[in-house]
């Protein structure tokens, strides 16, 4: 599965002029994107974050992504982390930025960043959003803000475990399987609000909001209705005033075929990979 890691120098820095320029081009696209859909739907400007989902593309590309403005990283996978972070983190120290958690030495205290990462503008958060097997848990908590695909009680306990050993907070939001498509992951919706408030009052994690896949289908009405299951369900969640809930505000849906929808629905963090980077090679 992870074959092209094979195939590309995923810690490579240097890329053509030609291929920074595009990449310069599509952020500044996707951000007026964003900006023209939050307008349409009456939001606050700036209330959606765009995160750039870099799985497969490398240290040099992700940098003229965040040289033309992206502050949030989403990796997929664990290994990539491993290959990319110290690259990531010494070009983004070079600008000025702190990139992601850093303490390598699990050393105690709050980690890098203020709620949701939106505290301080020199810190560009690095969130996970794919799967996480147990045996990863380690790789991934000395480098991440937030884990966006946190789906069920039971990696949840297993990372809050981890953190309290760190003594570090780790931020997590419950991925929820909203188009009940049986290839997506996420929890059934069904139990969302129950694995939320347990979440909420583990050590270790804090809750800040909820994430989801939009349906993979051509349907306007069928793709919004998932993305407003999501945000209805983070009112309940929020409602419940159950401790540890107070900070469930984030809603990150939308990628790059369905942003528009979700923003109209409420998200907050877009994830979007093709429209930055363009098409994938692999996977
Ligand atoms: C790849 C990926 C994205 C971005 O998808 P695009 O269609 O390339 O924008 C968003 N979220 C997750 C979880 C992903 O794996």
């Amino acid at each position: 599965m992870t074959s092209y890691m094979e195939h590309r120098d995923l810690a490579n820095e240097t890329i053509e002029a030609p291929r920074a320029q595009e990449i310069t081009d599509n952020v500044h696209r996707v951000l007026d994107r964003v900006r023209a859909a939050e307008e349409s739907a009456g939001r606050e400007p700036g209330s959606v974050r765009l995160l750039a989902a870099t799985k497969t593309r490398d240290v040099g590309e992700i940098m003229a992504a965040i040289d033309a403005g992206i502050r949030i990283i989403g990796e997929n996978r664990p290994q990539e982390i491993a290959a990319k972070a110290d690259g990531l983190r010494r070009l983004c120290a070079e600008r000025g930025f702190a990139l992601g958690r850093d303490d390598d030495e699990g050393v105690e205290g709050e980690g890098s960043n203020g709620e949701g990462g939106n505290a301080d503008s020199t810190h560009i958060p690095f969130h996970l959003i794919g799967q996480l097997q147990t045996n990863k848990i380690g790789k991934v908590l000395p480098v991440v803000d937030t884990i966006e695909s946190v789906d069920s009680l039971a990696i949840a306990e297993r990372i809050a475990r981890r953190a309290v050993a760190r003594g570090i907070e780790v931020g997590v939001l419950l991925e929820v399987n909203e188009s009940g498509e049986e290839s997506k992951s996420g929890c059934n919706p069904k139990n969302a609000i129950d694995i939320a408030t347990r979440i909420g009052i583990m050590g270790g994690l804090r809750l800040e909001g909820l994430m989801t896949i939009g349906a993979h289908v051509d349907d306007e009405y069928a793709i919004r209705k998932g993305f407003e299951r999501l945000r209805h369900t983070r009112e309940q969640i929020l409602d419940s005033k159950a401790p540890g809930t107070e900070h469930c505000a984030e809603l990150s849906m939308g990628m790059t075929g369905d942003m528009e929808y979700a923003i109209a629905e409420g998200s907050t963090i877009v994830r979007v990979g093709t429209g930055l980077f363009g098409e994938r090679e692999f996977i």
